[in-house]
């Protein structure tokens, strides 16, 4: 299909799709749809960019994080060079009614949601630059670059990203909302997002940001997740961090004795609650179970030290051992690699504010979920991550994004689930306790829940305050509904 004839295209496709209903849409065959569809991206593309087979095509669909998902097998891959490569795909996609889903970073655990069989898989392997604008004090993006790389391009000129807290996490964390080093600074990872091009189910490309026709677009997109269009492109503010020279930041990573659990518990929640310095910034990891027992915490001060004042109770518990280092926003970066594969991962979340029962009720649910199913699992952890205010009053200064402040501190809890190595289904039971675990640890009352830490059986997007807003933004741009019907992802649209 020659670009010239997507416009022509288009009309057919609304006419055609406008006279089906969605149960039947549904009823059509995968199988058929995704090869049709396949068929006609390789005439159209070639076998550079739509491959069904051979190196490229098994690094790709082996490669996500997740074990469970680098198992399927997608009836093809196009490997897009350009928004137009994506817009073809999209709209033979869409022509042929196949399903489809999108691989950025590939660290998506929920099953399916960067992985398909008989369907098509977008991977942005292919498009992965960076680079600064000096005049904007912006940095552009391709979607398929790493948050390391990305920072690693733009060091030099002293200046990085709201980009994850692990390296090797990519550019899907911008749409669920995105939690950085810095964002307690600076604002959600996605509030950094000053445009970005869109490519809707249709295979219309469009331009969003703030104030243009596509604001309500561009404001979904930023906690929407994969529901919202194919992003090609996003242009960030650029964050003065400094060079990786300017050891600017003070960090201590301390690893405690499986014994002080409860005692981290506590000082977590203390935390939440009180600490308002954005300068601070904490992440806990408890890991529980089998071989391994211990906690770690990574505690930060953009200063020279860590003031007492605000990290004191963790710095009064004993500890098995600690790092403690002046470090850059480079190097912090790059501390956690995140890049392990191997196993079969699970995620759930929760958000809680900072209420020591909540905390020690939530942990000893946990663990007496750890100890249930031990003979299934190699590790569980409970990672919490402050949501300071002061990350929402950053995030006011910029236009929103569709989580919605819910008006007090508060941290996201992720439950992350490892299997055993070579384990390839999940086992029933363990699933059905660990939704027990979700639902005996609920959000506090009035918090939103994190998309890019959440369950695939949690519905996210209604516990946004502005849950109508997406609903409604929703059905304007997916009238459709083509996306939730097609391609894995939060549910509840
Ligand atoms: C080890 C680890 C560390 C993490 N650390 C952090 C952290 O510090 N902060 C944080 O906020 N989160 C963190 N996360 C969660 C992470 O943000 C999410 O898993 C995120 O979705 C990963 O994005 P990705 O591009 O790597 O993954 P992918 O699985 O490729 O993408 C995630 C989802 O977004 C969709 N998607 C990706 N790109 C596009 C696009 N261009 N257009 C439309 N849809 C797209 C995919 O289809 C998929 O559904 C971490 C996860 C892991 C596994």
């Amino acid at each position: 299909m020659l670009l010239s004839n997507i416009i022509s295209l288009l009309a057919c496709v609304v006419t055609v799709a406008g006279q089906i209903s969605p149960t039947n849409s549904t009823a059509v065959n995968a199988q058929t749809a995704a090869a049709q569809a396949c068929a006609e991206l390789q005439s159209d593309l070639g076998s550079t960019i739509v491959e069904a087979s051979g190196a490229e095509y098994n690094a790709t669909s082996q490669g996500p994080w997740s074990l469970f998902n680098s198992l399927d097998r997608p009836t093809c891959i196009v490997y897009p060079r350009t928004a137009t490569h994506v817009q073809l795909a999209m709209a033979s996609i869409f022509q042929h009614k196949s399903h489809y889903a999108v691989q950025a970073g590939a660290h998506s655990p929920m099953i399916g949601w960067n992985s398909i069989n008989d369907g098509v898989l977008i991977s942005f392997a292919n498009m992965t630059s960076t680079s600064y604008n000096p005049v904007t004090d912006t940095v552009t993006v391709q979607p398929g670059v790493h948050w390391g790389d990305a920072m690693a391009a733009v060091e030099a000129y002293g200046v990085s990203v709201l980009g994850g807290r692990a390296s090797d996490i990519g550019t899907g964390l911008l749409l669920g909302g995105g939690i950085s080093f810095i964002s307690p600074l600076y604002g959600w990872s996605a509030d950094s997002i000053k445009e970005m091009d869109v490519v809707l189910v249709t295979g219309q490309l469009v331009t969003a940001n703030a104030t243009n026709t596509y604001a309500d677009l561009f404001h979904a997109l930023k906690g929407g997740a994969n529901r919202f269009g194919i992003v090609t492109r996003y242009k960030l503010n650029a964050i003065h961090t400094g060079t990786k020279d300017n050891k600017n930041w003070f960090s201590g990573i301390i690893v405690y004795p499986g014994s002080s659990s409860v005692a981290l518990s506590k000082a977590s929640a203390r935390y939440i609650r009180e600490v308002t310095d954005p300068k601070a910034v904490v992440i806990l990891n408890t890991i529980n179970l089998t071989a391994v027992d211990a906690n770690t915490v990574y505690l930060f001060y953009n200063g020279a030290g860590l003031p007492p004042g605000i990290f004191g109770d963790f710095l009064s518990i004993p500890r098995t051992s600690q790092t403690l280092s002046p470090l850059s926003y480079y190097d912090m970066s790059n501390l956690i690699s995140g890049a392990a594969r191997g196993n079969g991962q699970q995620f759930g979340a929760s958000s809680w504010v900072g209420d020591e029962s909540t905390f020690l009720e939530g942990y000893n649910h946990l663990v007496n979920f750890t100890q249930t199913f031990a003979a299934d699992l190699l590790s569980s952890y409970l990672i919490i991550s402050p949501i300071p205010q002061s990350q929402w009053a950053a995030t006011a200064s910029r236009s929103p994004n569709a989580i919605g402040d819910p008006g007090v501190a508060y941290a996201t809890i992720n439950f992350n689930l490892i299997y055993p190595t070579g384990l390839t289904i999940r086992p029933k039971d363990v699933n059905n306790g660990f939704k027990l675990l979700l639902s005996q640890t609920p959000p506090s009352p009035g918090l939103p829940l994190y998309v890019n830490e959440c369950d695939a059986s949690q519905n996210v997007f209604g516990t946004y305050p502005n849950f109508a807003t997406l609903q409604k933004t929703y059905a304007k741009y997916d009238p459709l509904r083509f996306n939730v019907e097609h391609t894995v992802g939060p549910i509840g649209l």
